[in-house]
């Protein structure tokens, strides 16, 4: 109710829309300065074998350190930089510092583990895209097994564009999953014919379970289809042992979330690692 009157009375319409305006723009300028001051920095949280809870690789998460906001969440400029265009330089940047990161750890003899990068569809659907994530690898040293590519549900949904994609990255033995699952539209065709190996379900289904039964009986039905179509299937945000309990009976595969340990930045990760809650054999 409020609102309506909010948005009918015309001054209060135009001061909020160029203030949203102002910061957008000021936003898409402050972007390429960060990058070029070095203000963006690799996160790293582990994902966990829901059986054995060893660590069995790492998902990159994106962070900006703006020296007068303090940390700035992804959710907040990942948008605006894809808006704008700025994602493609800005996910080559975390594609660069996460292979070479991982081939760093592995270089000091710590485990051998897949990284996970998250690409946007704007970065995804650039023409170089593929020629990008080869070169980084040459570069880099990183062996192609060793990096996982996370895009989400509607980039499936424009097969023709992507198909050839997606088959010449696994082609070269880059592995892909499906992000944030249940959340977009995916057709089940898509996913049955696209060449995608991990399952990851978005943590709005685990959230609820299993106190909701009608979430616990959606989670498991997620987790049948993943299994049913040859995925392996992770759970996204894990918090509770309840929550991992249920998970373990339904025949999850892997795990990621508060529970085991929040994204942490590159030196916490690396004396995870060092720790060796991990298995060799697991990847
Ligand atoms: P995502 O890829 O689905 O990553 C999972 C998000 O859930 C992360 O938020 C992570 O910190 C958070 N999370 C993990 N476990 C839990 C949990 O148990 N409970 C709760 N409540 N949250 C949990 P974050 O780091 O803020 O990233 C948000 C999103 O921003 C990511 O979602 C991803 O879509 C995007 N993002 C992050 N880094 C990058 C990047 O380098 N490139 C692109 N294109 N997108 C990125
Ligand atoms: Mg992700
Ligand atoms: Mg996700
Ligand atoms: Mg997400």
């Amino acid at each position: 109710e409020a609102k309506t009157e909010n948005i009918s009375n015309p001054h209060y319409f135009d001061y909020y829309l160029m203030d949203k305006l102002i910061e957008r723009v000021n936003m898409e300028k402050r972007l390429p300065r960060a990058l070029a001051e070095g203000e963006f920095e690799l996160f790293y949280q582990p994902k966990i074998h829901a059986v054995t809870m060893e660590i069995i690789g790492m998902e990159a998460l994106l962070r900006w350190n703006d020296p007068e906001e303090g940390m700035i969440s992804p959710a907040s400029f990942i948008p605006i930089a894809e808006e704008c265009g700025f994602i493609v330089e800005l996910g080559e940047w975390v594609l660069w510092e996460a292979c070479r990161t991982n081939k760093r750890w592995q270089d000091q003899g710590l485990p051998k583990l897949p990284i996970s990068v998250n690409v946007s569809a704007v970065q995804f659907k650039h023409p170089q895209f593929v020629q990008t994530v080869g070169t980084v690898l040459e570069k880099t040293g990183l062996a192609p097994e060793f990096l996982e590519l996370e895009v989400t549900e509607s980039l499936l949904n424009e097969p023709a564009l992507i198909k050839d994609r997606l088959d010449s990255l696994k082609g070269r033995g880059i592995n892909l999953s499906i992000d944030d699952f249940g959340t977009g539209y995916s057709s089940i065709f898509y996913l049955k014919e696209l060449p995608l190996q991990i399952l990851k379900i978005d943590r709005t289904f685990i959230q609820n379970t299993p106190h909701s039964q009608r979430d616990s009986l959606l989670l498991r039905s997620i987790i049948q289809l993943g299994k049913s179509l040859g995925l392996t299937v992770l759970a996204e945000g894990v918090e509770t042992e309840q929550q991992l309990q249920f998970l373990r009976e339904n025949e999850c595969d892997q795990i990621q979330g508060y529970y085991y340990s929040r994204p942490v930045d590159c030196k916490t990760m690396t004396r995870m690692l060092e720790d060796g809650s991990t298995n060799h054999n697991l990847c």
